[in-house]
């Protein structure tokens, strides 16, 4: 039996060789930089593409929906439901 990783968890690169051989080689893939839920704009506290260590860098804030939402869409968020709380 080949072994070869069966899973899609790694990206397959091509390289040719200078012998002329092609190898495949296994390579981490590529995320996007986590972007707000509702306006999309990329978030702050995360690493940016194409640096070496990908932990490094990620402290997105601690406060709720830290990492999920950026500051503005959830300062809307929570205006808007401490307003339809008090209108009900
Ligand atoms: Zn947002």
């Amino acid at each position: 039996m080949r072994r070869t990783p069966r899973s899609r968890k790694l990206r397959r690169v091509y390289v040719r060789t200078p012998g002329g051989r092609t190898v495949v080689h296994y390579e981490k893939r590529k995320h996007d930089v986590p972007k707000c839920a509702i306006c999309k704009r990329p978030l702050n506290g995360f690493p940016k593409l194409r640096t070496k260590d990908l932990r490094k860098g990620h402290r997105p804030p601690s406060r709720i929906f830290g990492g999920y939402l950026c500051h503005q869409c959830l300062e809307k968020f929570i205006v808007e439901k401490v307003i339809s709380s008090y209108q009900k």
